[in-house]
């Protein structure tokens, strides 16, 4: 943790925590490091489903060409915060409701997932138009990866095969503008093997253009830029990325490239910082009683990772008793949750964890807070802090409990 986000956190008192802390700066600084490695045929949108804290949303605003929601309440989130920025409406099941929303709302692209989803759309539109992408799910081969969304039997996006009713359809239609395909398959690629599949993709989506004699002007190949909890410092490599991007694009001239992550853009500005309520010794193995847990951090649950943390010691300890510890041995790091599945973090090994200490959970940026499920036992919602360099030492006058 960086000495301003330290500094930060040392204000906060015990009632405020579990805290989410947020480095703006570092988020700043992140996505401009991303946008400028992306080659200018390249538009940069975020998948607001991994992040839509607000102040997260505006702050990427000033470095993205658009946003990538994928609900009616996402549509509206976003389009509230920044309704100069560009939406690209995704996702599967859009309600007759949501459609409508969209279209009042003039999203810039809808991503249609279904012949269904665009008959709905035809039937909706009235003398309005919409701009379309058609989201395929290709036949590729993709390996390992963290979450395969395509390329074998998957309810996103249509088979290659079923692209031409919707040709048919968008014929007859001129309200509807065809600008290309949408072809998000997976999470979790490392840079080299993210371009592997984008070529492959790209070879695809132009000659099936040529074939049906679409003109293809665009092809959105999705998000799912690796993330790497265990290497927290092993960062998706956006220089080699936009590099292989350029030579990709070389071979496909008139084409805009869009790309949607999520992940990879939020995860590392967020913490979440705790603090060890109890140590104790089960048949010998260490447990660190956190406050809070895993529904307020789903992300080691759902993901089934330890989360990286430090230890931020505080010397303080006024009881009169020893104060219980681990030392030089592996912890497993649990919340408040009664139920053997909320754990952060299994048998690490910490130098010395201490009831008081506070644990700062790292990478807890996206798909952490608003995947949880934080109904669950009823306990206090964290508190939410957005660290500006500019603001640090001004204590309490940004924290707000949500509700
Ligand atoms: C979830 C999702 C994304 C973002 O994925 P990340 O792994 O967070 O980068 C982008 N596009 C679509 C269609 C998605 O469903």
């Amino acid at each position: 943790m960086r000495p301003a986000l330290l500094d930060h956190v040392g204000r906060l008192s015990d009632e405020d925590l579990p805290a989410y802390v947020y480095d703006l700066p570092a988020l700043h600084e992140h996505v401009h490091a991303i946008r400028a490695a992306l080659p200018a045929r390249v538009e940069l949108l975020y998948a607001a489903k991994a992040n839509s804290d607000p102040r997260i949303v505006q702050a990427l605003a000033a470095h993205v060409d658009g946003f990538e929601v994928a609900s009616g309440g996402e549509l509206n989130h976003v389009r509230g915060l920044v309704p100069e920025t560009p939406l690209a409406f995704g996702g599967p099941g859009k309600t007759q409701t949501e459609l409508v929303q969209a279209l009042e709302a003039g999203v810039e692209r809808l991503h249609i997932e279904s012949e269904h989803e665009l008959r709905l759309l035809t039937t909706l539109l009235g003398d309005r138009s919409a701009d379309v992408l058609l989201r395929v799910n290709l036949p590729v081969a993709m390996g390992h990866v963290a979450l395969a969304m395509g390329g074998r039997p998957s309810p996103f996006g249509m088979d290659p095969a079923q692209l031409d009713d919707c040709l048919e359809l968008i014929a007859s239609d001129p309200r509807i503008r065809l600008h290309g395909l949408h072809l998000h398959l997976a999470s979790g690629l490392r840079a080299q093997a993210q371009l592997a599949l984008i070529d492959e993709m790209l070879t695809w989506a132009e000659a099936w253009a040529h074939e049906r004699a679409v003109d293809l002007a665009e092809v959105n190949v999705g998000g799912g830029m690796g993330v790497d909890y265990t290497h927290p410092h092993k960062v998706f490599d956006w220089s080699v990325f936009g590099a292989g991007l350029l030579r990709i694009l070389t071979r496909h001239p008139r084409l805009t490239l869009r790309i949607e992550p999520g992940r990879s853009v939020t995860a590392y500005c967020g913490w979440y910082v705790t603090q060890v309520l109890d140590i104790k010794f089960s048949r010998g193995e260490a447990f660190a009683v956190l406050r809070g847990g895993t529904h307020h951090l789903r992300t080691p649950a759902a993901k089934q990772h330890d989360q990286p943390f430090e230890v931020i010691p505080d010397d303080v300890w006024l009881r009169p008793w020893d104060r219980p510890e681990a030392r030089n041995e592996p912890v497993t790091l649990v919340g408040q949750l009664c139920t053997p599945k909320d754990v952060l973090a299994r048998r690490v090994t910490v130098e010395r964890l201490r009831v008081g200490d506070r644990v700062a959970f790292a990478m807890a940026g996206a798909y952490a807070w608003n995947i949880s499920h934080h109904a669950f036992l009823m306990h206090p919602h964290p508190t939410f802090h957005h660290v500006h360099d500019a603001e640090v030492s001004v204590p309490g006058t940004y924290a707000h409990r949500m509700s």
